[in-house]
C-alpha cells in the first residue's frame, strides 16, 4: 500500500468498523515513524524493525487494539511498550488528552520522545523504564493499553484503573496470544471481550516474561 488512505481502506475491508479509529489511522504519519530503510513500506499492513529488537506493530493489530479499549475524546490513557510512539499518537489523535506512554529501552523512549514533539504531539509523556506493574504516580487512568505480550493482567494494574476503565493486553504465552479487553468493576476485572491469535514481543519484566532474553 502507498498511502494512509490505502491502509485505512484495506482495515475497513479487515474489518475495523470504528469510525474514531479509522480516522487516526488517516491524520498519522507512520512514515515518520520508521527507520528510514523502512520508509517505503511504512503504509503496508506489516510490523516493521524499528531496532533494538522491536518492532512497530501491525496497523491492523493496533486498529483492533483501539477498537477493543473503547476510546473516546477527554480519556487519560496509559500505554506500556512506547516502542516508535505511532500508538501513542495514534490514541491522541482520538482522546486530544495527555497520554502515559512508558518503555523500558531508552533509546526507543528518546526516539520516540523526538519524534512526537517534532510532529507538535506536546501531551504525550514518555518514560523510561520497567511498565509492567503500570505507572502508579499518574493514576488513575480511564484506559490502560500494553502493547507487548503478558501472561496475565498484572496484579497492581486494578488499582490504576478508574471504575469502569478498561485495560487491553496481549495474554498468552511467548509464542502466541489473544487480545483481551477487561473492565474495572469494584475490585474485580471482568473479560468484556477477546479476539483470538496474534504475536507479539514479550513484555520484560517483573510482571512480564523474566525468563525471556535477547
Ligand atoms: N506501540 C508501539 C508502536 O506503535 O511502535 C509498538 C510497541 S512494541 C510491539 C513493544 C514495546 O514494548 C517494545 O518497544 C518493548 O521494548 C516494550 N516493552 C517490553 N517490556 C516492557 C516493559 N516492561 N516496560 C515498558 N516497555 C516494555
Amino acid at each position: 500500500m502507498r498511502s494512509r488512505e490505502e491502509l485505512v481502506e484495506h482495515l475497513k475491508r479487515s474489518g475495523i468498523r470504528d469510525e474514531k479509529v479509522l480516522k487516526a489511522f488517516l491524520k498519522v504519519l507512520r512514515g515518520e515513524f520508521v527507520p528510514e530503510e523502512e520508509r517505503e513500506y511504512a503504509y503496508n499492513d506489516t510490523a516493521l524493525p524499528i531496532g533494538y529488537g522491536q518492532t512497530i506493530s501491525q496497523p491492523f493489530t493496533i486498529a483492533s487494539m483501539l477498537e477493543m479499549l473503547r476510546l473516546e475524546r477527554g480519556l487519560k490513557v496509559l500505554e506500556v511498550g512506547t516502542g516508535s510512539g505511532y500508538t501513542a499518537a495514534l490514541i491522541y489523535e482520538i482522546t486530544k488528552s495527555p497520554v502515559y506512554s512508558v518503555e523500558r529501552i531508552p533509546e526507543l523512549a528518546e526516539r520516540a520522545r523526538k519524534t512526537l514533539r517534532r510532529l507538535g504531539y506536546n501531551e504525550i509523556y514518555i518514560f523510561v523504564g520497567d511498565g509492567s506493574g503500570g505507572l502508579p504516580q499518574y493514576a488513575p487512568y480511564d484506559r490502560i493499553i500494553y502493547h507487548a505480550a503478558l501472561p496475565k493482567i498484572p496484579s497492581p494494574i486494578i488499582g490504576q484503573l478508574r471504575e469502569g476503565g478498561i485495560v487491553v493486553a496481549p495474554i498468552g504465552d511467548l509464542h502466541y496470544q489473544d487480545l483481551v479487553a477487561y473492565e474495572k468493576r469494584g475490585d474485580k476485572l471482568v473479560e468484556i471481550e477477546r479476539r483470538e491469535g496474534f504475536v507479539f514481543v514479550p513484555v520484560v519484566g517483573k510482571y512480564g516474561f523474566r525468563s525471556y532474553h535477547f
